[in-house]
């Protein structure tokens, strides 16, 4: 277990909170869905009613080091004051000596927003000058960007090295949930995989085969398995380098006793695009001038059956190309049943997250997470660099 801020004394610090403020704007610059702030509230209240001076840090979009007037945080720090319904003070440059004043002219409970912490290329070469810059400012490190967490940058990783560092709550949900489901889940454990990038889910089926007892793989991951065993795929999605490990992890699950599921039938298209022609075909007969681009019918009936006998299920991955009207089917049924389940569920990774929540299924399942890389490294049993800053209680 990590220090939170309920461990330490923040009355009267001046306390560096890290958060991750990267929402969706339109070009009007208008914020499209305000989650990522108001899911810090409690976070940023509880440090004010302690009389903590607030300082708060984050990145919007990727400047690449330059100073970009579309990419400021000023509509955030509008979206946050009237959340918050007070005033927040705004710093422009955080190397300019006049932020430090700002800084230690705070009075206990005053809130202030730095400028884009990525408009400073030393932010992402997490440089030892820029980390203790930002060290200066503050007497104590708030990790809350869980989404950020995986990232060694000066404002989530390096500043750490200088100054006491505990989670926000946010932070403390995400590793609580994850933690959970990871080392005392309720059996039957019935993992989702999706998504295209099978390099990143390899290491996840891997350290989940000692973990759960069904393993349920669709989208374009799906591929590389079904031609590892022999199927043919046609014009699908395949990691031809990574062959031999899905054949490897395939056959290592079987003798584990852990039922990997891979789709039965597929939704295949002529080429990757919205009105592509499309047809059925049964998993391993795909023909040659046809890709798989969601699961079929009948997989979403199995998938089906083994969500419904779930206790715990961890789902990370579309299991189709759910961008396009045509081939969100799978996907959406899969949110639905994941979302009508009695289980303990926790969805991490943007698009299943994105799915549930375009749905209006965010209520329905117990958590989602705020970070997609960030959960898929914990889902590959791995730590994240930032979290391992802090002290354990
Ligand atoms: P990932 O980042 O690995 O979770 O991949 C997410 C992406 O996988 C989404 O943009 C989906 O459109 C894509 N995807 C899902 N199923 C397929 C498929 N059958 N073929 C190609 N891409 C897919």
């Amino acid at each position: 277990m990590k220090k939170t801020i309920r461990d330490i004394d923040v009355s009267g610090k001046r306390v560096f909170v890290r958060v991750d403020y990267n929402v969706p704007m339109n070009a009007e610059l208008k914020i499209m869905d305000d989650t990522r702030i108001v899911s810090t509230l409690p976070t940023i209240n509880y440090l004010v009613e302690h009389g903590a001076r607030v300082i708060l840090c984050s990145h919007l979009g990727r400047p690449n080091g330059q100073v970009d007037p579309k990419l400021s945080l000023r509509p955030v720090l509008a979206r946050l004051s009237k959340l918050m319904d007070r005033p927040i003070s705004f710093a422009e440059d955080v190397t300019d000596k006049s932020t430090l004043e700002m800084v230690n002219s705070m009075h206990d409970g005053d809130i202030l927003m730095l400028e884009n912490i990525r408009f400073y290329k030393e932010e992402e070469k997490n440089t030892e000058s820029f980390a203790k810059k930002l060290a200066n400012l503050a007497d104590i490190f708030v990790l809350e960007a869980f989404a950020t967490a995986h990232r060694k940058h000066a404002s989530t990783y390096g500043i750490a090295q200088y100054i006491p560092a505990v989670c926000g709550f946010l932070v403390e949900e995400e590793l609580r949930m994850f933690d959970k489901v990871l080392t005392s889940p309720e059996h039957p454990f019935v993992a989702i995989l999706g998504g295209a990038k099978v390099s990143d889910k390899l290491p996840v089926i891997e350290n989940l085969l000692d973990k759960v007892d069904t393993i349920l793989i669709g989208g374009g991951m799906a591929y590389t398995f079904i031609k590892a065993i022999g199927g043919n795929v046609g014009m699908s999605i395949v990691d031809n380098s990574k062959l031999d490990l899905a054949k490897e992890i395939y056959e290592r699950a079987k003798e584990k006793g852990v039922k990997i599921i891979l789709p039965i039938d597929n939704i295949g298209a002529k080429e990757f695009s919205e009105d592509a022609e499309s047809k059925l075909f049964n998993s391993g007969f795909i023909s040659d001038d046809y890709q798989g681009m969601d699961i079929g019918p009948k997989t979403i009936k199995t998938f089906k059956k083994e969500i419904k006998k779930a206790k715990t299920i961890v789902w990370n991955g579309p299991v189709g190309v759910y961008e396009y009207e045509k081939f969100k089917r799978g996907t959406n049924k899969i949110a639905k049943y994941v979302a009508k389940s009695k289980a303990i569920s926790v969805i991490g990774g943007g698009d299943s997250v994105a799915a549930i929540q375009s749905l209006g299924y965010a209520k329905k399942v117990t958590h989602l997470s705020t970070g997609g890389g960030a959960s898929l490294m914990l889902l590959q049993g791995k730590k994240l660099p930032c979290v391992e800053m802090i002290e354990d209680i």
